[in-house]
């Protein structure tokens, strides 16, 4: 991902960034016209300043001074006031389009498929939206409308000047070369380090991830790796100040540089204005004027130069984020659904069906044909790594098959809207993913529609009612962090109760692996049977003592089919199946 960034951040095309804005026009053209409105209101004082000298001060006349001052107030009073407004609509705007791609990011990564999220490091996609986005803030808000501003009041001095005094104003352009050259070297430096600057970021929250939650402080504590984290998050840490020491010297070294060539510059203007050729050609007003706009003219060139080398490196930023929006999706809403007939059988077909993970040089599930009817039940028998869990995947499209078609009342799966398939198969699986809310919240996340009463229902006929009635709160107690308050068993007994409420067609259950002790065994089993009747579903059974009874036993080798059959007909039959049940 690292080498891709660099070729990526080559290609991004202003376009792109600029199409962003394209909504904001109106409120940008506003913007523009304060900026230029309120740099050649700017141009006055220089103007008003060489009349006060040359004119009202050797003359006494006191009404035109007044005046002239008045003005020199009036203009910088309107110009602030201006500068107010227009700060609040390029806020506005920056952050709209801000928004607009942080929720784009999120709403494009929630569209990947799980193997996405499989390969990305889980700090990885956090630090993107929050850090690139939030580093792209600046750059949207204040570059954008300091590139315009500047580059008028640029403009606008640049003319006054030449009004002033044309020969004065080709003396100042010996700026120019050595500031262009400096410029071009630091936004090279800088965009080098603003890139490996984020990926060190990113590397940070890879191991704030790892190191900081649930899951990883349990695993570093076990594994007595904490030293080693702490040492691992220490040296990238280090690695970063390095790297926030280079870029901001690399900025202060400029400043200092074009510091001293900007107090050359009216040293070398009144030098010139004496020398024999051309002393006396001056007034002291228009010298000074001059002087008062030279001035002028290098802050916003400095400005400019300044934010030439922010855009550099916030070109990196966008690269990385555009990378993201660019992913394609894999598994998507159909172009042309098919509508689901009403109401759903629920019949699950697999016709053929192979699937290979990416990079895999085996097939997870090869070949595989199976025909459940509706309201029939299957269960999956086979070893570890036998392929079972990927064959419950393959139904509820965390993956599609790479060979062969799932179908559901004849429909391949494929061709379904993802909200309809939702609607349709329900799924429980060995690890239940609670939020950091109330139970009842948790439940309802299943059903947002569904009453209190409904929520306790589907709690009692889960096996889990009396649980969470002997909570502080009952069902308005907060689930701890992924809801490490519940044992796996109780875990296991929300996601059926949840599963209940939303009321699938076809449900797929993987069996919890981990023995729970057999009272709790038995309402998890109960609870299981409850959530079953009536529907279609395929069962990753893990215990053969929960088989028995299932219409349908498929085991499972490498991947394939080997035995299907009721518990009889295998027994009687004495292959694998009998092996494993004797
Ligand atoms: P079971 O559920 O029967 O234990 P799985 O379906 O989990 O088996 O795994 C089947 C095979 O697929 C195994 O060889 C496993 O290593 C492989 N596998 C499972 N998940 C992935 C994955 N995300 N990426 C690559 N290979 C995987």
């Amino acid at each position: 991902m690292e080498a891709r960034t660099d070729t990526a951040a080559a290609k991004v095309s202003l376009g792109r960034i600029l199409r962003l804005f394209r909504p904001h026009r109106p409120r940008l053209a506003v913007v523009i016209g304060i900026i230029v409105v309120s740099s050649v209101l700017g141009m006055a004082s220089p103007f008003l300043l060489r009349e006060i000298i040359d004119r009202a001060l050797p003359e006494r006349d006191v009404t035109l001074l007044v005046w002239l001052v008045v003005g020199m107030v009036a203009v910088a009073a309107v110009t602030s006031v201006l500068g107010v407004g227009q700060t609040w609509i390029a806020t506005t705007v920056g952050q709209q389009v801000m928004h607009r791609l942080r929720v784009d990011v999120f709403t494009h990564l929630h569209r990947q498929s799980v193997a996405f999220f499989t390969r990305t490091r889980a700090g990885e996609v956090q630090s993107r939206i929050t850090n690139d986005i939030g580093g792209m803030q600046a750059v949207v808000t204040t570059t954008a409308t300091s590139i315009a501003s500047n580059l008028t009041t640029a403009v606008a001095t640049a003319v006054a000047m030449a009004a002033l005094s044309w020969q004065l104003s080709l003396v100042s352009l010996v700026i120019v070369p050595p500031a262009l050259y400096l410029n071009r070297r630091v936004a090279r430096m800088r965009k080098e380090i603003t890139t490996r600057r984020q990926q060190e970021l990113a590397d940070l929250n890879v191991v704030i991830e790892e190191g900081l939650s649930i899951s990883g402080v349990q695993l570093s504590k076990t594994m007595g790796t904490g030293p080693a984290l702490i040492e691992r998050f220490s040296a990238s840490s280090t690695r970063l100040i390095d790297l926030q020491l280079r870029s901001n010297l690399a900025g202060r070294w400029r400043v200092a540089a074009m510091s001293v060539i900007l107090a050359a510059i009216p040293a070398v203007i009144y030098l010139s204005a004496g020398l024999p050729p051309t002393a006396g050609t001056l007034s002291i007003g228009t010298l000074v004027a001059f002087t008062t706009l030279q001035s002028r003219l290098f802050q916003p060139l400095m400005g400019l130069l300044g934010i030439g080398v922010s855009l550099a490196s916030s070109v990196a930023l966008f690269a990385r984020i555009f990378e993201y929006l660019d992913l394609p999706v894999d598994i998507d809403d159909p172009v042309h659904p098919v509508e689901l007939p009403s109401p759903v059988r629920g019949r699950l077909c697999f016709e053929d069906v192979t699937f290979v993970y990416p990079g895999n040089k085996t097939a997870a599930v090869s070949g595989v044909s199976l025909d459940v009817p509706a309201g029939s039940s299957l269960a999956v028998v086979g070893e570890t790594g036998s392929g079972k869990s990927t064959l419950a995947a393959l139904i509820v499209r965390l993956h599609d098959p790479s060979a062969g078609r799932i179908t559901i009342d004849g429909i391949d799966l494929r061709d379904l809207r993802l909200a309809d398939l939702a609607s349709v198969v329900g799924m429980v699986g060995q690890e239940t993913y609670l939020l950091h809310t109330t139970v009842r919240e948790n439940l309802r996340y299943a059903r947002p529609d569904a009453t209190d009463a409904q929520i306790e229902q589907a709690a009692r006929a889960a096996q889990i009612h009396d649980v969470i009635a002997g909570l502080p709160d009952d069902y308005d107690t907060v689930v701890g962090s992924r809801g490490h308050r519940f044992s796996g068993g109780e875990k296991q007994r929300i996601a059926i109760a949840r599963t209940l409420l939303r009321d699938p067609r076809i449900l797929v259950l993987d069996e919890a692996t981990s023995a729970l002790d057999t009272s709790t065994e038995r309402a998890v089993q109960r609870a299981f049977e409850e959530l079953a009747r009536g529907r279609t579903t395929v069962t990753i059974a893990h215990r053969l003592s929960t088989v028995r009874d299932a219409d349908q036993i498929a085991v499972v080798d490498h991947g394939r089919i080997i035995e299907t059959g009721t518990h009889d007909t295998l027994v009687s039959v004495g292959g694998r199946y009998a092996a494993l049940a004797a």
